[in-house]
């Protein structure tokens, strides 16, 4: 199984997935990088899985389905514009000869889905590299409720976020955090690697365990205080 991240928009990525028979897109925002990425390849049977329903999240898919032979769609309810089938927490999607497993974290959206394969998570824009999605929906309680729920997951999960935030974040983790050795060193790595224009992910839970705010984060207030913090930032 290989796992790429495509890069669509000015941050996004679309997450592909591949092994010999089957292929899964995760948030295909735009059709353009992914039609070009599937130039010479053989077509396979094609799984796309929707996080929530943001533009830059869902905005390929029609174009796709237009495009590739054999392909279905998962989404949460918010995406029924797009998806052939809603699913929801504790739904299981057979792929790649695996089982998806389905959590729902809402905060960003309503509907908000993370799917999870073996060890990977796929993560939209609830989580990112020592950061979150903003709370679109005032709900913060239920994002922080989200990420207590995959702060639960396996320390060796990795994770993959919809969006390469990881500088930006980080350096105002730093703000938050002046002594945290662990943020001066994944701050320094990966300043190094955009220079370089490498992407830094995916991450891992152990990983935002350490350099997250808002993993770091110990009441909902505290969450909150953050969360402001960074939308004012
Ligand atoms: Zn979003």
């Amino acid at each position: 199984m290989e796992i790429y991240g495509i890069k669509a928009y000015e941050d996004n990525y679309i997450w592909w997935i591949e092994e010999d028979k089957e292929r899964i897109l995760v948030d295909p925002g735009e059709p353009g990088p992914v039609l070009k990425a599937l130039r010479d390849r053989e077509d396979k049977e094609t799984k796309i899985l929707l996080t929530h329903s943001h533009q830059d999240h869902v905005g390929g898919v029609l174009d796709l389905k237009k495009a590739l032979a054999r392909v279905r769609v998962y989404g949460p309810e918010e995406t029924a514009a797009y998806a052939d089938e809603i699913v929801k927490e504790g739904d299981r999607i057979q792929a790649l000869d695996r089982e998806i497993s389905i959590l729902s974290c809402p905060g960003h959206t309503r509907g908000h889905l993370v799917y999870q394969l073996g060890s990977h998570l796929f993560v939209g824009d609830v989580l990112f590299m020592a950061g979150c999605g903003r709370v679109f929906t005032g709900d913060y309680r239920a994002q922080y409720q989200s990420l207590e729920k995959l702060k639960n997951l396996a320390d060796e999960t990795l994770v993959y976020p919809g969006h390469e935030y990881s500088l930006s974040n980080l350096v105002f983790a730093q703000e938050l955090f002046p002594e945290n050795q662990d943020i001066a060193e994944a701050l320094t790595r990966v300043r190094s690697q955009r220079k370089g224009g490498e992407g830094t992910l995916p991450t891992s839970i152990s990983q935002e365990k350490k350099i997250n705010p808002f993993f770091l984060a110990r009441t909902l207030e505290e969450f909150t205080d953050y969360r402001k913090l960074k939308d004012r930032s």
